[in-house]
C-alpha cells in the first residue's frame, strides 16, 4: 500500500498508508443520489468541497498508532446533516449500548447521578434512565442539535441544548456530572483531543465517559466486500481497543474496560447485505438504483428483497468468509469506559 504524508489526528505522527479515496461527487452520492434529488445533491457536493477545501478526502491509517481516519479531517457540521437527513429520520429505540450503560450506571450506586449526555437524537437512552429510577429528570443534561430531536426531549421534561460542547464559554445547568455519554459521536468529531479536555473539566472526581462508537472490524469487512464505504464527512474517525489506549495514554484518562457487542448472524445478514444494495444503488446506471429510485414506490419493497435474496445466493465466497470468519469479528457497536482517575 502506499505510503503517504498526513498528519494523526491522534498521535500527530506524518506517515499513513491509503485505504481509499473518494471526490467531493462520491462523497455527495453515498449520502444523496441525484437521480432523486439533483439539485440538493449538487448542494451537498458544493458544501462538501467548501467543509474539506479539497475536491477529494482519502481514508488513511496511521502508521504509528493505526488510527484510521479522514484527511483532511474535518466533521460535517449542521448544514451538512440537515442536507443528508430528512424530518422523517428514525432514532433506534433500543441499541446494545444502552443497556451495558444502564447497567454500568445502576452499579455505581451513585444517588441520583448527573448525567450529560452528547448527541442524544430523541432521547430514546434518557426516558430509559427516567423509566428505570437510575436518575431524576433535572440531573439529565442533553445536547442535540436535530430540531425534532430537540423538541421531543424538551417535551419529556429534560433541559436539551444545542451547543458546541468543546466551546469553554456555553455553561451546563451541572459544574460537573458523574457519567457523560456519547453513543455514536466521537467517529463523527474533528478536534478529539481538545474535545477530551472539555469533558474531563466536567467530570467529577470518580466521573466516567462511556463511549460507543461503531466496530471498526465490521466496517472494513464491509468496505472490502462491497457493502457501504464508511464515509467521511459524516464518520471521520475509525476508532478500535488501541486507538482508545492511545486516546487515553496521550490526554492522562484511563480505560476502565472495552467491549465489543456480541455477534448475531440475523442482524449481521440484514445490514451486510442491504448495505451490499445500497453500495450498489450508488451507482446511477445500476439495476439496484434502477429498484430504488425508478420503479413504482408499492413494488421497491418487493424488488429490494428479491435483489437481496439473489446477491445472497449467487455470492458463495462472500458466504464462505461470514461462515468462517465474520463470527469472531463480534457484533455492530464496540463501549469504551473511560474513567479521569486511575482505580487500580
Ligand atoms: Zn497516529
Amino acid at each position: 500500500m502506499k505510503k503517504i504524508f498526513s498528519t494523526c489526528p491522534l498521535c500527530s505522527c506524518d506517515i499513513a498508508t491509503q485505504l481509499w479515496k473518494a471526490s467531493c461527487s462520491e462523497q455527495a452520492s453515498h449520502f444523496l443520489s441525484p437521480l432523486v434529488n439533483r439539485d440538493k445533491y449538487e448542494k451537498l457536493k458544493d458544501h462538501i468541497q467548501y467543509l474539506q477545501k479539497t475536491s477529494f478526502v482519502s481514508l488513511n491509517k496511521c502508521a504509528e498508532c493505526g488510527f484510521i481516519y479522514s484527511f483532511p479531517n474535518f466533521s460535517g457540521d449542521k448544514k451538512f446533516y440537515d442536507l443528508i437527513f430528512s424530518d422523517t429520520n428514525k432514532y433506534p429505540q433500543n441499541r446494545w449500548e444502552f443497556i451495558k450503560s444502564l447497567e454500568i450506571i445502576e452499579k455505581s450506586k451513585v444517588k441520583n447521578p448527573k448525567i450529560l449526555e452528547i448527541g442524544s437524537g430523541d432521547g430514546a437512552f434518557i426516558r430509559k434512565l427516567v423509566k428505570k429510577r437510575i436518575t431524576t429528570k433535572n440531573s439529565i443534561t442533553a445536547i442535540e442539535y436535530s430540531i425534532f430531536g430537540k423538541s421531543k426531549i424538551k417535551k419529556y421534561g429534560i433541559e436539551c441544548l444545542s451547543i458546541d460542547i468543546k466551546d469553554n464559554k456555553n455553561k451546563l445547568p451541572h459544574k460537573e456530572y458523574d457519567f457523560i455519554c456519547l453513543f455514536q459521536v466521537l467517529e463523527h468529531l474533528d478536534n478529539i483531543h481538545k474535545l477530551v479536555d472539555r469533558l474531563k473539566g466536567l467530570l467529577s472526581k470518580n466521573g466516567e465517559l462511556l463511549i460507543a462508537v461503531p466496530n471498526d472490524k465490521i466496517i472494513e469487512f464491509n468496505e472490502l466486500n462491497g457493502a457501504l464505504l464508511d464515509m467521511p464527512p459524516n464518520h471521520i474517525g475509525r476508532w478500535s481497543k488501541n486507538t482508545f489506549i492511545k486516546y487515553c495514554d496521550i490526554n492522562n484518562i484511563n480505560l476502565v474496560e472495552h467491549k465489543v457487542e456480541p455477534f448475531s448472524l440475523k442482524n449481521f445478514l440484514l445490514m451486510f447485505f442491504s448495505y451490499r444494495f445500497l453500495r450498489k444503488a450508488q451507482k446511477q446506471n445500476s439495476i439496484a438504483a434502477y429498484i430504488k429510485y425508478k420503479s413504482n414506490k408499492n413494488i421497491v419493497a418487493f424488488f429490494t428483497i428479491i435483489f437481496i435474496i439473489l446477491d445472497f445466493l449467487l455470492s458463495p465466497k462472500i458466504l464462505l468468509k461470514i461462515i468462517f470468519s465474520v463470527a469472531k469479528l463480534g457484533g455492530e457497536t464496540q463501549l469504551a469506559r473511560i474513567s479521569k482517575v486511575c482505580n487500580n
